[in-house]
């Protein structure tokens, strides 16, 4: 976006943006060079986009200052407002008239799927909004004092990564603010009502973290002490542990930037999901696998691809934990869990594959998909982070229930068989197996500030290969 701004509010010329990008000293290198592609995949899919839309190519002068929607309330309503804003994020054009404008939704790897409220709030914010500056906490104030609202507005979304483009509405200014009527406004309205906790990794930009209820407090969860330079709060899953221990960039690339090359998923990657996905499914109805026909097929895999996965669902059946369980149990399907380590100032999140209660205690279970028994041979709490920090969070009482009632169960499907394993976060050894599993993760984890690539076997499939130098170079040479 800092390049963009430079090219197309300061005149910059292309090259010299390019250059003043290679020049900044606080982006990751990887990061950088994807930076470099996401610009020049951003400024193609403009100039694609104005040739097909020639009969107005005349709609592409950029804007500057956000549009802003406002609605101004003459008595105060129940929630004390006087005053609404609405903005939209994004890049924005306007026809010299003014009568046609277009607002570019940026997504970081392809085009994502936007709901019908997205798509028409950003459309009517195109459509009625004034464009508009503000100081931090103040009201926005126009920046004109005539601004002619457009006729026509488009939304159109681009993938950075890939440099995909797709115009997601094309309205005439009515049918926008008619769309808004149906689509947004009673989304938005459900928003400002809202009043319910939703703790997760948005607690990282949190002002209110301090005086809220959630996420709990688990001093020391991981295990290490606070980093000698301060950092800003961050969230932290066992999958971004362990990446990182794998290797620092790939960690940063693919966990905190979420970048992804468009190479296809392996296909153990893909079975492991197809799997989960018809588990979670049956799951989330209460439905017994054992009692429940095997698919024919599963989406996005081969027949043989199938046969596999069909086979693991099958040892699935016999160990489904939803197969006598009593209907007054709860169950929930990757339900989202966080705790607050405080003193790293770190929000913990976990997404169990099911968790379900048993006689006053909660059962964590992890299902995992594997062509071979990989384990064997290795603690399993080092081998499965996920089961570490699963041990930790339920001894420091997430997500409740009295901690001797609760367990968790690793549930291992091969084609050819299963396992199923118990882990009881109120045995001391456990526990501390768990601590030692997780500190050690942890431990180079939280100081960490160069995310420094560590290339290796790893490089080979990894998502992130095509912006890593290291990388690069070892696959060259390898
Ligand atoms: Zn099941």
């Amino acid at each position: 976006m800092a390049a963009l701004d430079a090219i197309e509010h300061d005149g910059t010329d292309v090259g010299v943006a390019l250059q003043q990008l290679r020049r900044r000293h606080d982006c990751h290198p990887s990061h950088l060079s994807w930076a470099e592609e996401a610009l020049r995949n951003y400024l193609a899919a403009r100039a694609e986009h104005s040739t097909e839309y020639e009969l107005d190519r005349q709609a592409s002068l950029p804007a500057k200052h956000p549009w802003v929607a406002v609605t101004d309330l003459t008595a105060s309503d129940s929630r004390g407002a006087l005053r609404y804003e609405r903005t939209a994020w994004g890049r924005r054009y306007a026809s010299p008239d003014g009568r046609i404008r277009e607002i570019w939704l940026l997504s970081v790897n392809s085009v994502k799927p936007r709901s019908d409220a997205e798509i028409a709030e950003a459309a009517a914010v195109a459509a009625t909004g004034v464009a508009a500056t503000a100081d931090f906490g103040e009201c926005y104030r126009p920046v004109k004092v005539r601004d002619p609202l457009p006729d026509r507005v488009r939304v159109v979304a681009v993938g950075c990564g890939d440099g995909s483009r797709k115009v997601l509405a094309d309205w005439e200014a009515a049918e926008a603010v008619e769309q808004y009527a149906r689509h947004a406004k009673p989304v938005l309205a459900r928003v400002v009502a809202g009043d319910r906790v939703n703790p997760g990794s948005a607690c990282i930009d949190c002002e209110g973290l301090s005086s809220c209820s959630q996420p709990p407090r688990t001093p020391f969860l991981l295990g290490t002490p606070r980093p000698r330079r301060a950092r800003r709060r961050r969230s932290v899953s066992a999958s971004d542990l362990r990446t990182h221990s794998a290797c620092p960039a790939k960690y940063h690339l693919t966990r905190v930037l979420h970048l992804k090359s468009a190479e296809p998923e392996s296909p153990a990657i893909r079975r492991g999901r197809a799997v989960d996905v018809w588990l979670n499914e049956q799951h989330r109805a209460r439905r017994s696998c054992r009692t429940t026909l095997l698919p024919a097929t599963l989406p996005g895999l081969t027949a043989e691809e199938t046969r596999t996965a069909v086979r693991m669902i099958a040892e699935h059946a016999a160990v489904c934990p939803l197969d006598g369980l009593a209907p007054t149990e709860e169950v929930e399907v990757q339900a989202r869990l966080t705790a607050y380590d405080p003193e790293l100032d770190v929000v913990v999140i976990a997404d169990p594959d099911l968790l379900y209660t048993d006689s006053g205690g909660w059962v964590w279970r992890e299902t995992k998909t594997a062509a071979s028994r990989p384990w064997e041979g290795r603690p399993l709490l080092e081998a499965y982070p996920q089961l570490a920090l699963a041990v930790l969070m339920m001894s420091a009482g997430v997500p409740g229930g009295d901690p001797r009632r609760c367990r968790i169960e690793l549930e291992l499907l091969y084609p050819d068989g299963s396992a199923c394993e118990e882990l009881h976060p109120h045995d001391p050894e456990t526990v501390d197996e768990a601590r030692r599993a997780v500190s050690a993760l942890a431990g180079p984890w939280a100081p960490d500030e160069t995310f420094a690539a560590t290339p290796g076997r790893g490089c080979t499939g990894c998502e992130a290969l095509r912006w890593c130098g290291p990388g690069l170079d070892h696959t060259a040479g390898g």
